[in-house]
């Protein structure tokens, strides 16, 4: 089920003062869910030698959250220079940071190795040579192209920009050791919410044999796998989890055939982000409008600049209105925000209980790659981030933009050049 049962029992009798006080759209975030699932993580890995969890820092780039994670142990995977600089804020940093950036400029990688600096995962064999500096450890993302399939939104290895190729993966490493790089790891993101735990132990095993044979080839012994990150959540009420502590143990198996074999075993570093806060946050909005046309519409205020997901991937979110969850639904209606796209949409024909102008609707799972995606195409401003806190407070932790923030780029010294 989307949205956990704890978080809507504790939301749900204190919604109406939270939306009274801070007015709708706002994600809110639920901090006892959040750290419940890093507890899980860690218990169920543990078992595992050298195992870390860097928090994909897109999915979720607010500094309030990711200090509750990075008390819980996790360090940051970032890709720009914003994002490491989130996370050096919080106190992260050296090997609390990994940087997997792609189509990397030399500024970028100035910023990532400078400030205490972090664990470089390169995308691509030129980049080695473009380094400021020899780094303590070089990692490299591997890309296996035809040896395995990807999944709907990352899309076929051989099509992902991303990564080395199988050909090139040996020189990759060779290339950093003629430079006098000593310590390795190596790094894989194959899959997106993907609910098969298999697929994730087939991606560790993929790895390991990459690790055997550039052991044999070069004589590596990998410090660390990372295997990315991928886990998916339930967005429908027919999904199943994902079987976490299955994809631990069918890892943990193939980690310790390996250390049979080898007397030694690479750590296990793991980048997920929406299984980490996906399901702990939803968006909240009323409804302001309804519309009969060829279809049903139901105008909410919020937009796709709060929430891209429905739009850009046709994903389903699931809906509930509150204190209307006991009413029988009624027709299929489109759930709209005011954006002039018309996969500006949270639902797309979804049978709902009958609305009235007022009702407050929650869209679920908006923890993950929601506010963080939001943009302000057509003047739209993305909303306010909420928490509810352990303690059952809630607390602003971002406010909503402003008129001002988007007049804030175009105040600037006048500047005109003549190049004729
Ligand atoms: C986006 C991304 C992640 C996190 O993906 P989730 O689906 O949120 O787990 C991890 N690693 C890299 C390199 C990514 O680009």
């Amino acid at each position: 089920m989307p949205m956990s049962h704890s978080f809507s029992k504790r939301l749900s009798p204190i919604l109406p003062d939270i939306v009274d006080t801070f007015g709708t759209p706002f994600h809110i975030y639920d901090e006892t869910g959040i750290c419940d699932t890093c507890d899980t993580l860690n218990s169920v890995f543990t078992p595992i030698e050298g195992f870390k969890e860097y928090f994909a820092v897109k999915a979720l780039p607010n500094p309030h959250i990711m200090e509750i994670l990075h008390k819980k142990g996790f360090g940051f995977d970032c890709s720009s220079v914003p994002e490491l600089a989130l996370s050096r804020k919080i106190g992260a940093k050296g090997n609390d940071i990994m940087f997997t950036s792609n189509n990397t400029s030399l500024a970028q990688f100035t910023q990532a190795m400078g400030h205490g600096g972090c664990i470089l995962n390169l995308d691509d064999i030129s980049l080695i040579s473009k380094l400021p500096a020899i780094p303590d450890v070089i990692c490299f993302r591997y890309n296996p192209g035809p040896g395995r399939s990807g999944n709907h939104i990352i899309g076929s290895p051989v099509e992902a920009k991303f990564g080395v190729s199988h050909d090139q993966i040996q020189a990759a490493y060779e290339k950093a050791i003629q430079m006098g790089v000593k310590r390795f790891g190596i790094h894989t993101m194959l899959a997106s919410n993907e609910r098969n735990y298999a697929y994730m132990v087939e991606t560790a095993d993929m790895l390991l044999d990459i690790v055997t044979d550039l052991l044999q080839h070069l004589g590596i012994r990998f410090e660390f796998i990372n295997i990315g990150g991928g886990l998916g959540i339930p967005y429908s009420p027919n999904d199943q989890p994902f079987d976490l502590a299955a994809m631990a143990l069918g890892i943990r198996k193939s980690l310790e055939k390996f250390k049979e074999k080898h007397s030694w075993v690479p750590g296990l570093y793991m980048e997920s982000g929406r299984y980490i806060t996906g399901p702990h946050g939803v968006l909240v909005t009323s409804v302001i409008n309804h519309k009969q046309i060829y279809r049903d519409y139901v105008g909410v205020d919020a937009s796709m600049a709060a929430l891209m997901r429905p739009g850009m991937y046709g994903a389903y979110h699931h809906v509930h209105v509150h204190g209307k969850d006991h009413l029988p639904v009624s027709g299929p209606v489109d759930v709209v925000g005011a954006l002039c796209e018309n996969n500006d949409k949270f639902a797309i024909q979804r049978p709902l209980p009958k609305t009235c102008e007022g009702d407050i609707l929650v869209i679920h799972d908006t923890g993950a790659h929601g506010h963080s995606m939001g943009f302000n195409y057509n003047g739209h401003l993305r909303p306010k981030e909420l928490m509810l806190q352990k303690d059952g407070s809630v607390a602003l932790i971002r406010r909503a933009e402003t008129m001002a923030d988007y007049f804030a780029t175009l105040d600037f010294a006048p500047q005109v050049m003549r190049f004729i």
